[in-house]
């Protein structure tokens, strides 16, 4: 059973070291999956404000986020301004599409997405995404056909914004690994949307000695119940400080017979997407909410 992969480059130094390493390991193994890239300024750093509130500290220090991402990383944005990624890092940006991968439009300004969509208008989120993607069509030189919202924050309004419409399918949810038509307003929508169906790393890891290695043996568990999956990684966790860990679970993987491919490839083998809500909901590990599908698996 192929699983669809998906690559989301959230931060600066993401692309600059993470992303470059991935492909690598990728192209190791003759793997291709979709790229999500950040295309404007790196304000990740206004996590720190966050890590005030008790929740969130205990996830970052369960995470050890602090080294996942790097001290700059959380301090970039809150004193001095986030580069702007598709300015500095363009040639990097450009590796995963030159090399056969997918390639879609993951955010202007991820942090500012994630952390005010609910009160920005809705002329500012669709110039967040017209910004962003008119940033990856410069770089790859022809439109993206997929975008994601940052951290699965999407509602129908997004979906329903005229940036949103440009893409022939997009992945803004989580849920079973089925892909569906979602209903705005009363009425499905023909833009698919692929659900991502596993954990990331930072919601799934457990504390402790040996949890990286529980991580890879939990989530072995679950892509081997002969089911569809889509799997998350993130260019600062596997291709950074996780990088040999997910290598790991990449070679056991490939040994049991799994195969990885990019979305849109994924989503054509997939059943024709039934008509599904989405709704704000939780999952476990994260903080705060993100879109849920209702789909189910058929
Ligand atoms: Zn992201």
């Amino acid at each position: 059973m192929s699983i669809g992969l998906r690559i989301d480059v959230d931060t600066f130094r993401g692309t600059r070291d993470g992303l470059p390493r991935l492909l690598g390991i990728l192209k190791e193994r003759k793997i291709r999956g979709t790229w999500y890239v950040v295309l404007g300024p790196d304000n990740m750093g206004r996590h720190i404000r966050r890590m005030l509130r008790p929740s969130f500290a205990i996830k970052m220090l369960r995470s050890g986020a602090p080294n996942l991402y790097g001290w700059e990383i959380l301090l970039r944005g809150t004193i001095w301004p986030g580069p702007i990624i598709s300015a500095r890092l363009a040639d990097t940006l450009r590796m995963p599409d030159r090399e056969g991968h997918e390639m879609g439009v993951h955010a202007w300004d991820h942090h500012r997405w994630q952390m005010a969509i609910d009160s920005l208008s809705n002329a500012e989120l669709d110039a967040q995404i017209a910004r962003a993607t008119d940033a990856l069509a410069t770089i790859i030189g022809r439109m993206p056909t997929t975008a994601a919202c940052p951290g699965w924050r999407c509602t129908e309004r997004v979906l329903a914004l005229p940036s949103s419409k440009l893409f022939r399918y997009r992945s803004d949810c989580r849920g079973a690994a089925a892909p569906f038509l979602p209903i705005i307003a009363g009425a499905p929508i023909h833009q698919p949307q692929v659900p991502v169906d596993l954990p990331t790393y930072d919601e799934g890891v457990g504390r402790g000695r040996g949890a990286d290695e529980r991580w890879n043996d939990e989530l072995m568990q679950r892509i081997d119940d002969g089911q569809p999956h889509v799997l998350t990684i993130h260019a600062e966790s596997e291709g950074g400080s996780k990088s040999q860990l997910f290598e790991r679970f990449l070679d056991q993987a490939i040994a049991k017979g799994h195969t990885f491919e990019p979305l849109c490839e994924w989503l054509d083998r997939q059943p024709a997407a039934a008509p599904s809500t989405i709704r704000k909901g939780r999952v476990a590990g994260r903080e705060g909410w993100l879109c849920v599908s209702d789909s189910l698996r058929r």
